[in-house]
Parts: C-alpha cells; sequence; structure tokens
C-alpha cells in the first residue's frame, strides 16, 4: 500500500483499497475511456471525505496533487466518473435516507442512495422525484444530481436541478458547506467569513457582478441543458444567492455533495398514454411544438425511430410481439398525460388524437397499467441497442445527448441521419422528442483502427453540428470528458473564462475531479480511449423489467 493510501486507512471509518482488480473495475463508466485510479475509498461518513479532501488539499500545497473523483454507480456516459487519483465510491455506505417529511414531501438523502430505491420509498407515499433517468435502476442520487440527470418526465417538471433544494458539499479543502438560498443579508454574511467559504462567496458573487450581462444571457433556446456550470441561477434579481444550482451538473469538479435536501411531486400511475406512428419524418416538429403549447401539457413525449425497431426486430423479434409488427412507422411517439383529474387526462387526450389524425398519424390510447407497461416497451427498446455485441462490435456512446431548440428538431434528425450515411453506419435514434433532445450510439468496434479513427471524427462532426443548430451538446448526460473540449466553442471564450474562473475559485490547486469539464482538449482524451467496450457497471441489474 502506498504512502498515501496507508494515512488514508490509518486516518478513515471506511475501506481503503489499492488492488488492482479494485482499480480496474473502477477504472471505467459507461463512457468509451478509461483510467485507472491510485485507490479506491469507501467513505463511511461526512466526516471521511472531509479528511480525505483535507489531506489532498495539503498534499496539492506541498506541490503533490492527487484528484479525488466522487462516484455513485459509474453509468456515466461522458467520462465524469473516472480519474487517475482516490476513486470516492459513495454506494458502499452513505447510501441512506435520511429523512422523509410526509407533510412537505422532501426528502434528506446521502448520494450513494440507488435512485430506483429512493423512488420506490417515495411511492408508498404518493411522491415521485420525476426527473428519474432511464437507468435508475442502477444509478444513485449523487450521480444524478452531478451530472443534473434528466427523463423522460423532464418536459413537464424539469430537470434535478429544480428539485435540490439544499445541500451539504464537502470543499476542496476540507471544509462543509450547507448551500440553501440565501437572502441578501444572509450573502452578506457569509461574504464576511474568513474561510474558504467566504472567500468562495466573495468571488463568486464578484464574477456575477463584473460579468452581469453575459451572467443573464448564458442560456440557448433549449428546453434542459446540463453543459458548463449554471451560474446564472445563482443570484436573482431581489439579491438572494444560492450556489446550489451551481453544483448541480458540476460532475464533482466543484465540491462533493454529502448529503441532499430534495424536493418531489405527488404521484399519479393513473395515466392516459398515447402512441403515434408518425410515418413522415417532417411532422415530427409541428407534433411536439403543438404539444408543448398545450396549456396542460403533457408530462411525456418520447420518440424512438425506424431504424431502432428494425434493429429490435432482427435481433430480439420478441420484444415487440403482440405491441408493433413491421413494417414500421419512421417513428414511434410516446405521449402520456398524468394530470390528477381524469376529465382532464380525456380532454387533453380527445384534442391530441384530433390533431394527429389530421395529419393522418394512427394512434393506440391505453390507460390500464399493464397496457401502458407494453406500449412503454417501444421506448425501452433502446436498452437492445446499449447490450448489443457482435464480435467487437458495440454501441458506443460518443455522440449522443445533442439538444436543439424544438423548431430544428426535423433539421436535426435529418442531419443526424446524413451523419450516419456518411460514415457508412447503421442508425438507431431514440430519445426525448418533446425536449428535441436524442441519443444515438453508432456500432464500432475498438479493436479496429479504422473505427478508432472514426470515433473522434464522429464526435466533432456530431458537436460542432449540435452547435451550429443553436443547441447545446449535453441535455442531460453531461461535459465530462468527451464533450468539455466542446465547451468553449458553445458558449463562447468569455463566458467559458468565467467558467474556468468558477472552478479555480472552489478549487485553486485543481483536485476535484481533475481533467473533466474544465481545461480539457481532444487530444488529452485520445489516449484514454479504451481498447475494448463493455459495460461493467450495468451488469448487475440488466436485463430487468
Ligand atoms: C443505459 C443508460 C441510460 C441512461 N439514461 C439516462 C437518462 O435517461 N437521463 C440521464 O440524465 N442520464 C442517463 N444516463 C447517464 C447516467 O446513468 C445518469 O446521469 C446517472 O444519474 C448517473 O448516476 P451514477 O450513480 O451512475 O453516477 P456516476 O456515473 O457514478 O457519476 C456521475 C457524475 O456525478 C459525479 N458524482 C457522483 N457522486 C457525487 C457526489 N457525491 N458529489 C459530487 N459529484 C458526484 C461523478 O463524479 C460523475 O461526474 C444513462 C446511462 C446509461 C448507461
Amino acid at each position: 500500500m502506498n504512502k498515501v493510501a496507508h494515512y488514508l486507512q490509518e486516518h478513515l471509518m471506511g475501506e481503503v483499497m489499492v488492488d488492482m482488480d479494485a482499480r480496474r473495475y473502477f477504472s471505467t463508466d459507461t463512457s468509451v475511456l478509461e483510467i485507472v485510479p491510485a485507490m479506491i475509498v469507501y467513505p463511511r461518513n461526512e466526516n471521511d471525505v472531509r479528511k480525505t479532501a483535507r489531506f489532498a488539499w495539503q498534499l496539492a500545497e506541498r506541490g503533490r496533487p492527487i484528484p479525488i473523483t466522487a462516484r455513485g454507480s459509474g453509468t456515466d456516459q461522458s467520462g465524469g466518473a473516472i480519474g487517475k487519483g482516490i476513486m470516492m465510491v459513495f454506494p458502499a455506505h452513505m447510501n441512506k435516507i435520511l429523512e422523509l417529511d410526509t407533510r412537505t414531501g422532501n426528502v434528506i438523502v446521502e448520494p450513494g442512495l440507488n435512485y430506483a430505491k429512493l423512488q420506490q420509498a417515495l411511492h408508498t407515499h404518493g411522491r415521485f422525484l420525476p426527473p428519474f433517468p432511464s437507468s435508475m435502476e442502477y444509478s444513485t442520487i449523487g450521480g444524478a444530481i452531478g451530472n443534473n440527470a434528466s427523463g423522460e418526465k423532464t418536459i413537464k417538471y424539469g430537470s434535478t436541478r429544480n428539485f435540490i433544494d439544499r445541500m451539504r458539499v464537502v470543499l476542496a479543502n476540507g471544509e462543509v458547506m450547507e448551500t440553501r438560498r440565501l437572502s441578501k443579508r444572509e450573502l452578506n454574511k457569509k461574504m464576511g467569513l474568513s474561510s474558504f467559504e467566504g472567500e468562495i462567496y466573495r468571488t463568486i458573487d464578484a464574477l456575477i457582478e463584473e460579468n452581469h450581462d453575459l451572467v443573464k444571457n448564458l442560456g440557448f433556446d433549449v428546453s434542459k441543458n446540463t453543459a458548463g456550470y449554471d451560474i446564472g441561477s445563482v443570484k436573482q434579481k431581489d439579491g438572494s444567492f444560492d450556489l446550489t444550482p451551481l453544483f448541480v451538473g458540476s460532475q464533482g469538479t466543484l465540491g462533493i455533495v454529502t448529503e441532499a435536501t430534495v424536493a418531489t411531486e405527488p404521484y399519479n400511475p393513473t395515466s392516459t398514454l398515447i402512441a403515434a406512428l408518425v410515418t413522415n419524418l417532417d411532422h415530427a416538429k409541428e407534433i411536439v411544438i403543438e404539444l408543448n403549447k398545450m396549456s396542460k401539457p403533457p408530462c411525456a413525449i418520447e420518440v424512438v425511430d425506424e431504424h431502432l425497431l428494425n434493429f429490435v426486430h432482427n435481433n430480439n423479434p420478441n420484444q415487440l410481439k403482440g405491441i408493433l409488427k413491421p413494417p414500421f412507422p419512421q417513428l414511434v411517439m410516446l405521449i402520456e398525460f398524468d394530470d390528477f383529474s381524469p376529465k382532464q387526462q380525456k380532454k387533453n387526450a380527445k384534442k391530441v388524437i384530433k390533431f394527429l389524425n389530421s395529419l393522418d398519424i394512427q394512434t393506440k390510447v391505453e390507460t390500464e397499467a399493464h397496457k401502458k407497461e407494453e406500449l412503454w416497451k417501444i421506448r425501452h427498446t433502446a436498452a437492445s441497442v446499449i447490450a448489443f455485441t457482435k464480435g467487437e462490435v458495440r454501441a458506443l456512446p460518443i455522440i449522443e445527448d445533442g439538444i436543439v431548440p424544438v423548431e430544428r428538431f426535423d433539421e436535426y434528425l435529418d442531419k443526424v441521419y446524413d451523419l450516419f450515411k456518411k460514415n457508412h453506419l447503421e442508425a438507431a435514434v431514440w430519445g426525448h422528442a418533446g425536449n428535441a433532445n436524442l441519443h444515438m450510439q453508432p456500432f464500432l468496434d475498438l479493436t479496429s483502427l479504422g473505427d478508432r479513427q472514426k470515433v473522434f471524427r464522429l464526435i466533432d462532426d456530431y458537436y460542432n453540428m449540435v452547435i451550429e443548430l443553436g443547441g447545446s451538446t449535453s441535455g442531460e448526460h453531461n461535459d465530462g470528458r468527451i464533450r468539455a473540449p466542446y465547451l468553449s466553442k458553445l458558449y463562447g471564450p468569455e463566458t467559458y473564462e468565467i467558467f474556468a474562473k468558477i472552478k479555480r475559485a472552489f478549487d485553486p490547486h485543481g483536485v476535484l475531479n481533475t481533467g473533466v469539464k474544465i481545461d480539457v482538449a481532444i487530444d488529452d482524451i485520445k489516449p484514454l480511449l479504451r481498447n475494448e467496450y463493455s459495460v461493467t457497471h450495468l451488469y448487475d441489474h440488466m436485463p430487468h423489467s
């Protein structure tokens, strides 16, 4: 055991591991990149996190920085949950629901808590956490906070950021910060502190004031965005100030979350689900715009394309048996209403069906739980692509998650298909149509030199295309290492410089998840490309129903 690991083992309640098996397991997330960490730490409590951060800070002050990467279940597809230093793994011990207030619906959680377990507990109290990712069975709430995860219900309810009320965060030097919205007076008090926390408040407030116009106009014309840092939500017009939105979606690059107070919504399982069989691609945009205009909009507008359905039909035909058969429509859109009033649901469904019929689009409508589950299977077939293997060919998460203004949804689809065609690749596209946020994973072989070169060509073409469409490179999967090189182009160099200053304010020695989000060039990630691709971190849970 090296000196650092030895010191930590002596001082922490949790375990420290340096054996090669453990390090190899944590050398990958579900991205295409790989970095072997120096050691694994399983913190038992916040004090363990504080001590580790404090020690890393002291080492950095002596010119020997060792990075710390916080980790949930490692399902990150951006390379955000790997790192070369200390891998701090939360699901082992810090995985509890600490408090559930049945009156307000607020729940206090530890970061390593499995998301699906939290959702189950909430359901028993008639509540739910709406921005759940489709990976919730095998991911944590801490990871969702780290990535500002979203999901099928985000179109109505918003992203993770909208649900995090307050947090406890261990700062780079081991101090603990409690975040929540502060009044102007409370902010002044914080800024008067002589601690590192006080310094952070002073720096961030000054940064916002000095760059007022840039900070207020950061947004794109997209309905969700997890690229960069959400500095625009920190200070409100009334002078109130909250660092919570800055930490959410920061991928552990600004601090390590040890506790979060999460808001929830009342849960209504009795929804109405419509499947629209769209035979003309040009209608997709029209439908999404019409649905988003509704005064009581759907809680989900999801999509899969015919290439995905054909792929599933050819490889695993039973999955679609009794639900859909070929020839498949160009797109299947799933539209769901979860209003508590059955009358309202019926009214909405009727209106949507009338509109779809006016475009000659066939529909299926279901309200019974098991029938809805059947229809949802159409969307969940995307998992077959992710699990596909043929020789060394795998579906790689390299060009995925771009989001564009909904008015450009049709152009986005066309350009994605062109990109696949140009590169002689089989297409399969799915995602969150209501947000114009698409996912796709081209089939490539990382043992082939030609395909390895293609990876970076595709990455460059795809993210530049999304930026040119006025979109964001990441709707929900975050920048990590894969998309970080495009952050400066996406926001422009001035805003990027603000992000870099934020990073330096929180992490002056560059220890927190180094190499993620900020200061990443494509040439930094090329040597990290894996020689094979597998989704080790999903095997415990896949397949599941
Ligand atoms: C098949 C599949 C489907 C997916 N579907 C979706 C989807 O629908 N929507 C979506 O948004 N994402 C999706 N993802 C991406 C990913 O699963 C989610 O973002 C998930 O929330 C990550 O959780 P995790 O526990 O695996 O986190 P990890 O992968 O372990 O970590 C994610 C990030 O959060 C940081 N982090 C973790 N814990 C902490 C902490 N305590 N403090 C600070 N930072 C921390 C990590 O450093 C890392 O940068 C999908 C991934 C896969 C493989």
